[in-house]
C-alpha cells in the first residue's frame, strides 16, 4: 500500500501555516514516512520541537508533541528522555533554532550521546521573523540584516556535532528526499545522539533574495550543490567550491547517556 502522510496528521490543526512552494511539507512527508518504516507505537513516540517555521511540523503530527521556547527544544527533550529512557524521542528544530540560541544546547547533546534524534530543517535562513540571516547561512548569500550580503562564514553543523560527539550524523537535501527517510530511520536506531540536516527551501525569505525565485530553481541549487558522500569515498566525485555533502557523514560508537545514568542510580542504591 502506498504511503499515506495523511495518516499521521492531525487534521484540525490543518491547513497549515507554510508558503505555498516551502519545502518544509517534503521534510514532514519524509519524516512520517520514517516514522510509517520503524513502525514504533504513537504511544513511544514524543517530538519535540522549538521555534521557527519548520517548529511548526511537531504540531501537524498525530503523536505526543511539545511545541516549546525558541533553542530550548534539546533541553525539553533531554528531560523527557530521562523521564522515561524507553521512550523514542525526536527533536524538530531549524538552522537559527539549532546553531544560534539553542547552539549550546546542541553540543552538549552531542557531548553527552543522549539517546535523541534530532532533525534540522536547515532553510539557511530565519524564515518566520522576516529574513535574517542564521549562522547557517551560506557566505555572500543575502538576508534582511545582510542586504550586500553575508560576511561571516557558516557553520557546518554536521562537522559541529560530529566532533562534538553525536554518534550519528548525516545530511540530506528535498531533492534527496528517500535519502533523508533512510537517514532518519538509520539515526532513530542508533543508541545515542543522532542529528539529520534536512536542508529545505524557503522560497519566500531566502529564494527570492538569492536569485531562485521559484521553489523548482531553490531544488535545483540542492541537486546541483550536493555530492553523495559515497561517490566521494569510492572516487567518483570529488566537492567543488561551494558543494557539500550528503548521506551518512559520521557514525562512531560511544555510551549512551541515560544507560550510563541509570548504572550510577543502581551502583547508588546498592551501596
Ligand atoms: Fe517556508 Fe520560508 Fe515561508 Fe517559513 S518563510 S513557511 S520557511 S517558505
Amino acid at each position: 500500500m502506498p504511503f499515506d502522510v495523511t495518516s499521521y496528521l492531525r487534521r484540525e490543526m490543518l491547513p497549515h501555516i507554510w508558503c505555498p512552494g516551502c519545502g518544509n511539507g517534503i521534510v514532514l512527508r519524509d519524516f512520517a514516512a520514517a516514522l510509517e518504516k520503524l513502525d514504533y507505537s504513537r504511544r513511544e513516540v514524543v517530538i519535540v520541537s522549538g521555534i521557527g517555521c519548520s517548529s511548526r511540523a511537531a504540531g501537524y503530527l498525530d503523536f505526543d508533541t511539545v511545541h516549546t521556547t525558541h533553542g530550548r527544544a534539546l533541553p525539553f527533550a533531554t528531560g523527557i528522555k530521562f523521564a522515561n529512557p524507553e521512550l523514542k524521542v525526536f527533536v524538530i528544530m531549524g538552522d537559527g533554532d539549532a546553531s544560534s540560541i539553542g547552539g549550546n544546547h546542541l553540543i552538549h547533546a552531542c557531548r553527552r550521546n543522549i539517546d535523541l534524534t534530532a532533525v534540522i530543517f536547515n532553510n539557511h535562513i530565519y524564515g518566520m521573523t522576516g529574513g535574517q540571516f542564521s549562522p547557517m547561512t551560506p557566505k555572500d548569500k543575502k538576508a534582511t540584516t545582510a542586504p550586500y550580503g553575508m560576511i561571516e562564514r557558516s557553520f557546518d553543523l554536521c562537522r559541529l556535532a560530529g566532533a562534538a560527539g553525536a554518534t550519528y550524523v548525516g545530511r540530506a537535501t528535498t531533492y534527496h528526499n528517500q535519502l533523508l527517510t533512510r537517514l532518519i530511520v538509520e539515526g532513530a536506531k542508533n543508541r545515542g545522539f543522532s542529528l539529520i540536516e534536512a536542508v529545505t527551501h524557503c522560497p519566500t525569505s531566502y529564494g527570492k533574495r538569492n536569485n531562485m525565485a521559484t521553489p523548482t530553481d531553490m531544488v535545483r541549487w540542492q541537486k546541483e550543490n550536493s555530492v553523495l558522500i559515497d561517490r566521494i569515498k569510492e572516487g567518483k566525485s570529488s566537492l567543488q567550491e561551494g558543494q557539500f555533502p550528503v548521506g551518512l557523514l559520521h557514525r562512531h560508537d560511544a555510551p549512551e547517556f541515560t544507560t550510563e545514568y541509570l548504572e550510577v542510580v543502581k551502583r547508588a542504591r546498592e551501596k
